[in-house]
């Protein structure tokens, strides 16, 4: 695999300021396929002032022309979409089709429409005797995970470039090698030097002093609670501007009146897709009492078709897959019923876990609580909508969800959810749509003209 080691600071590719690295792992063999170096706090200074000198014009450029940019963004990013499938095939373990549909198709899509919002965002507006004006918010720190490289580069970029702002990325150290293509594909694309820079490195160290930096306006992080929170206190502490996705635990509800064989099997492909790593997955089924044992049966027989190293991935790393394993012995421990999967690894080599569901979960219970991220489902029982509403909004998540049923009292259930995104007798995904938390699933929405939102301030003149 090809790995620059260097970083992309000011539109070209410098030297780093240390010469540590750090190994990039194929979690399905287990092979090290390249380095990137390791980027310092030295690093982050050079890529803030290379994002801070190119902010003025790149503010100034009309909106039309960002887009335009942009469009040659995703244009350049079309053209390499074979090797943005085959990098994230290789540093994340995605099956192959997955990679190539989703992993290098869906960032194309989000580009594309910040090409169009940029020409077409009313940036000014008439407010009665005021014009109120939507401006940049400046420079943006984006810090990203590695569960969709190359999709949480293009969520943050996209609209920060189309707002006129300018951006350091620090992507997440299991995946550099996409955001090293994404560079390449910005500097093909022409754009002018400094309004994207990319730092690779460790988190608690290039992350955190990126987060840190007195001369970041923004810092747009998705990721774990964990350092989400910090984030969110550094950023208070400098009264600077915030935005987190910090993942979910989100419910699929079937309600008496749906199609159960269909939200049973698509309840499943949702959270085996990607391995689990997918912060929106539905990762708990709630069923009528009286379907119960039926539904059970349909997931076990769903969940046998995805067979680890062919339709399911490894886990991104050795920790992840620890830390899978860990949940699954914890859900046997608290008394859940295993139905499929268990904690022993399928496969010899590479971070790979069972496909695993769960059967007389109790929404109590830890996976019913906390989100694992790896290819387990959990099936809770409920009585009636109260019951099942209770435990839809019973965790400290609220990020994405399902409702299966009639469409009437599909809609006025999903009104009832404390979340943020809800797919109703499937959905269809839509670039445009809001994607972001209720309670501590995060600050601030990604996607759409709510996405743009985040990275422009706004100031009234009044006549
Ligand atoms: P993480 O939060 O440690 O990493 C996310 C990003 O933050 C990476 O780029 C990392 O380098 C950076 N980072 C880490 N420490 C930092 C710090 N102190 N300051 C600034 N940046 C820092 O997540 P992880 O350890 O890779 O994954 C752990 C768990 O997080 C997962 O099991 C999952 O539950 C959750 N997660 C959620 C999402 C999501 O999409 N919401 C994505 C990945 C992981």
């Amino acid at each position: 695999m090809k790995a620059h080691d260097a970083m992309y600071i000011g539109g070209e590719w410098r030297p780093a300021s240390s010469t540590d690295t750090i190994p990039v792992i194929n979690p399905a063999d287990e092979q090290v396929i390249g380095h990137v170096p390791a980027g310092t706090a030295e690093d982050v200074d050079a890529a803030v002032r290379a994002a801070r000198a190119a902010l003025p014009g790149w503010a100034a450029t009309p909106p039309a022309e960002r887009g335009a940019c942009i469009a040659a963004l995703r244009d350049a990013l079309a053209a390499r979409a074979e090797e943005i499938a085959a990098t994230v095939t290789a540093e994340l373990g995605a099956p192959p089709r997955l990679a190539a549909t989703v992993h290098a198709g869906l960032p194309i899509a989000v580009a594309g429409s910040y090409a169009e919002l940029a020409a077409t965002h009313p940036f000014e507006e008439k407010v009665g005797n005021s014009t109120v004006y939507s401006e940049p918010v400046g420079v943006v720190a984006a810090i990203t995970p590695w569960n969709y490289p190359l999709h949480q580069i293009v969520a943050k970029v996209a609209p920060a470039l189309a707002a006129g702002c300018v951006t350091v990325l620090k992507p997440a150290e299991d995946t550099p090698l996409t955001a090293q293509l994404f560079a390449e594909a910005v500097h093909e694309a022409g754009l002018p030097a400094g309004v994207f820079n990319l730092v690779t490195g460790l988190g608690p160290v290039a992350g955190q002093a990126l987060a840190e930096h007195p001369d970041v306006d923004l810092v747009s992080f998705t990721g774990s609670t964990a350092v989400g929170r910090r984030i969110g206190a550094l950023a208070g502490g400098a009264v600077k501007r915030v935005a987190l996705e910090l993942g979910g635990k989100s419910a699929n509800v079937i309600l008496p009146s749906a199609d159960l064989p269909k939200a049973v099997a698509v309840g499943i492909a949702n959270v085996m897709s990607n391995s689990g790593q997918t912060c929106s997955a539905w990762t708990r089924m709630l069923v009528p009492a009286d379907r119960y044992e039926e539904a059970v049966a349909l997931a076990a027989e769903a969940v046998a078709k995805y067979v680890p190293g062919e339709r399911v991935g490894p886990l991104v790393n050795a920790k992840q897959q620890e830390r899978v394993r860990g949940y699954i012995e914890k859900g046997v421990e608290e008394g859940a019923r295993l139905v499929a999967g268990g904690p022993d690894a399928p496969r010899e080599t590479g971070y790979y876990v069972s496909p695993t569901v769960f059967a007389d979960v109790t929404p109590e219970m830890t996976i019913a609580q906390e989100e694992i991220f790896g290819p387990v489902v959990s099936i809770l029982r409920y009585e009636d909508e109260a019951d099942a509403l209770a435990i839809a909004n019973g965790t400290d998540y609220g990020l994405a969800g399902a409702v299966w049923g009639e469409p009437e009292a599909a809609v006025a259930f999903a009104r009832r959810m404390d979340t943020g995104q809800v797919d109703i007798n499937g959905g269809r995904f839509n670039p445009l749509a809001p994607f972001g938390g209720y309670k501590q699933s995060g600050v601030g929405r990604e996607l759409g003209a709510h996405g743009l939102a985040e990275y422009l301030q706004t100031k009234s003149l009044q006549f």
